[in-house]
C-alpha cells in the first residue's frame, strides 16, 4: 500500500527514480501523459523534508503540466523533475550532468527547463549530456510572456464579469512582485490601473511605490484591499475558506500556481459571485514561450500564442456561466478533452 495507495498517481505514466552516488544526485522524474507530444515541465530543487513529499511534489506537478499544456494549444504532454537536495549549497555542474543522462537515458520521452531551485546556468550544465532540454537562457527569461498572459487574462475576466472594455480606474491587488509580478504590475499600471501591492522584498515595493505609483500594504494585508481584482504572484494555495471570506474583489487574476488550497475552493469562489481565472490556463506564457524555444518555432509567433489565453479564457467564464460550475471543473474538462484518449 505504501506507493500506489498513499502517493499522488493519476494514471502517470512512468515515473522514473535516479540515484547517482558519484554526483550524489537524487531524482525524480514523472511523465504524466504524453498523448499530445513529449512530456515538457521544468526541474525543480528543493530540500524536501521527506522523499515522500518529494514523490507527491513530482506526481502533482506533472500532472499539472499535462492540464496546462493542454489548454494552452501546445504539442506538448506533461512532466516535471525533482532534484532532492539544498539549492543554495548542493548543486553541483555534475548534479545537473547526471540529471541530463538520465534524461538521455528517456530518449526524449520528457524535456526539462529551468524551475524553482534551478537556473539557466544549471539547465546548461544538463545540456553537455542531453539535448532535452528547454530555456538555456540564451534568449531569456519566459517571466514576461508570462506576465502577458495574466495581463490578457485579467482584460477577459473584466469584459466577462464587470462588462467592461477598459482596466481604466480599476484596483487590483497585486501579492508577490517578483519575475512576474512586477512586469503584470507595470502593464496594469500602463492600462491605468490602479495597484495596492505586497511583498516580502522592500526594494521592489519601493521601485512600485516610484514606477508605478503603487500603494503598499503589509503582506498579511493583502487580501482585505477593497480592490477589483486580486492577483496573487507570489505562493500558491493561498485561496481557502479565511482568504475568501476576506476577499473584496470580484476577479481572481494572477500567475500563481495551484492557487486554490483544495478543490472545493473554485466552487466556494463561484457561489461568492467570484470570477476564477484558473491557473494553469493564465499563467502558460512562460510553457509557451519556452516551447517554441525548444521546438525551434519563431519567438516573433510567441506573443500571438500567448494572447489566445484571453480567447481561452473568455470560453471558459462563458462555459462556467452556462453550466454554473466553477471555472476551474471547466478548464479540467477542456484540457482532459485534449489529452484524454
Ligand atoms: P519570483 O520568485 O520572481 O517572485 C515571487 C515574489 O513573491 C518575490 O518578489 C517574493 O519576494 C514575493 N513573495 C514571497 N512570499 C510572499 C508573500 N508571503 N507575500 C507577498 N509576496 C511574497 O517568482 P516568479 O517567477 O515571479 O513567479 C511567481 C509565481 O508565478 C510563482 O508561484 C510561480 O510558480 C508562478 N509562475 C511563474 C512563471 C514564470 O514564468 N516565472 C510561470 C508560471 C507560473
Amino acid at each position: 500500500a505504501f506507493i500506489f495507495n498513499e502517493l499522488n498517481f493519476d494514471n502517470h505514466e512512468q515515473v522514473v527514480f535516479v540515484s547517482e552516488a558519484k554526483s550524489g544526485l537524487k531524482g525524480i522524474i514523472a511523465i504524466h501523459n504524453t498523448t499530445l507530444g513529449p512530456a515538457m515541465g521544468g526541474c525543480r530543487m528543493w530540500d524536501y523534508a521527506s522523499e515522500a513529499l518529494a514523490v507527491n511534489d513530482v506526481l502533482r506537478l506533472s500532472r499539472g503540466m499535462t492540464y496546462k499544456n493542454a489548454v494552452a494549444g501546445l504539442p506538448i504532454g506533461g512532466g516535471k523533475s525533482v532534484i532532492i537536495g539544498n539549492p543554495k549549497t548542493d548543486k553541483t555542474p555534475a548534479l545537473f550532468e547526471a540529471l541530463g543522462e538520465a534524461l538521455e537515458r528517456l530518449g526524449g520521452r520528457y524535456v526539462t527547463a529551468e524551475d524553482v531551485g534551478t537556473s539557466p546556468q544549471d539547465m546548461a550544465h544538463v545540456a553537455t549530456k542531453t539535448r532535452y532540454v528547454a530555456g538555456l537562457g540564451d534568449n531569456g527569461d519566459p517571466s514576461p510572456y508570462t506576465a502577458l498572459g495574466c495581463f490578457v487574462g485579467a482584460q477577459a475576466a473584466v469584459k466577462h464579469h464587470l462588462g467592461r472594455d477598459s482596466l481604466e480606474g480599476l484596483t487590483v491587488a497585486v501579492q508577490g512582485l517578483g519575475h512576474v509580478g512586477y512586469d503584470y504590475a507595470r502593464r496594469l499600471h500602463a492600462a491605468g490601473a490602479k495597484l495596492v501591492v505586497a511583498d516580502i522584498e522592500t526594494q521592489a515595493l519601493e521601485r512600485a511605490r516610484h514606477e508605478l505609483a503603487a500603494t503598499v500594504v503589509d503582506v498579511d494585508a493583502i487580501y482585505d484591499v477593497q480592490a477589483d481584482i486580486y492577483a496573487p504572484c507570489a505562493l500558491g494555495a493561498t485561496l481557502n475558506a479565511n482568504t475568501i471570506a476576506r476577499l473584496k474583489a470580484r476577479i481572481v487574476a494572477g500567475a500563481a500556481n495551484n492557487q486554490l488550497a483544495t478543490a472545493d475552493v473554485g466552487e466556494m469562489l463561484r457561489q461568492k459571485g467570484v470570477l476564477y481565472a484558473p491557473d494553469f490556463v493564465i499563467n502558460a506564457g512562460g510553457i509557451i514561450k519556452v516551447c517554441y524555444e525548444y521546438l525551434g518555432k519563431p519567438e516573433s509567433d510567441v506573443e500571438a500564442h500567448v494572447r489566445e489565453i484571453g480567447d481561452t479564457l473568455a470560453e471558459v467564464f462563458a462555459r462556467a456561466g452556462r453550466e454554473a460550475v466553477s471555472t476551474s471543473v471547466v478548464a479540467d474538462q477542456v484540457a482532459q478533452a485534449r489529452f484524454k484518449r
